[in-house]
């Protein structure tokens, strides 16, 4: 399966040199959304959407008064995933299944450009989203994203295990145990990873259980310390999203050579993958 990686936005938050490691004038942290477009048997699946269209139209009303500006949020049409769809050839038709690895506002933005997709998401993620529990819950999901009522497919807790880790299904419509959703949750109630076989090995993109390369750097591990305040603050239960992480780094100690592992906001990670995907 030929798979693109787009970066469908862009944010330079609040925190300056506490949010990133290029040193005390190095600015502004960079922060991306990293999504994937996947050529599949059944059309186009799109990976984490970004932000879309009516976020670009709509920054207040779809995103809040808050968000945009601490995050710094940069938005271009240019960079909304069907933008990038329609660049590459294909139609917004073409893009038939849709999974985010949670239902965070710079996740599925972009949910409404593409109303025909399927959007498959773990179960304790959509009911989190859909009844939102604390006053945290109510801040990070924005109902304004899915109000075109999207055709949801929800996956319990069933399936067999992809390398030690329990509870994965496959996607339905895309070919057999080539999709697959990894709950890894912290971050949010159900927070998935989703695991694509490429046609060189495994990608997982991890969307927001890490945040920084350096979190899963085997021998130096390392995270701006700001990033790190903002993950403990940000995430639903962090006794879960650190251990989560320490699984992460196992997977990549046995597996790295057959495994790449990457998070949704990194831009290094990003930008390594792509060029290597376009070689
Ligand atoms: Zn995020």
């Amino acid at each position: 399966m030929k798979v693109h990686h787009l970066q469908t936005g862009s944010m330079c938050p609040w925190g300056g040199p506490f949010m990133h490691d290029k040193g005390i004038f190095g600015g502004h942290a960079h922060l991306i959304c990293h999504s994937l477009l996947v050529e599949t048997e059944d059309g186009l699946v799109l990976v984490d959407t970004g932000f879309g269209l009516e976020d670009v139209r709509n920054p207040r009303q779809r995103l809040g008064m808050l968000f945009p500006t601490l995050a710094g949020v940069q938005l271009d049409e240019r960079m909304t995933a069907v933008r990038q769809v329609e660049a590459l050839g294909f139609s917004r038709h073409d893009v038939r299944h849709i999974l985010p690895t949670h239902l965070d506002l710079d996740h599925v933005g972009a949910l409404s450009d593409f109303p025909h997709a399927k959007v498959h998401v773990y179960e304790d993620e959509y009911i989190a989203a859909m009844s939102p529990k604390t006053f945290k819950e109510g801040q990070r999901y924005r109902s304004v994203q899915w109000a075109h009522g999207p055709h949801w497919e929800r996956y319990s807790l069933e399936g067999e295990s992809w390398f030690g880790f329990p509870s994965v299904r496959s996607l339905a419509g895309a070919g057999k145990d080539e999709i697959l959703i990894v709950p890894i949750t912290g971050h949010s109630r159900g927070h998935s990873a989703i695991a694509v076989k490429a046609d060189n090995g495994w990608l997982m993109h991890c969307g927001d259980a890490y945040m920084h390369r350096g979190q899963l750097d085997l021998t130096n591990e390392h995270c701006p310390v700001g990033l790190d305040i903002f993950q403990s603050a940000q995430c639903i239960d962090n006794e879960a999203r650190v251990e989560n992480i320490q699984r992460l780094r196992q997977l990549k100690a046995r597996h790295e050579s057959e495994i790449e592992i990457f998070s949704a906001h990194d831009e290094d990670e990003f930008n390594r993958l792509k060029q290597i995907s376009e070689k």
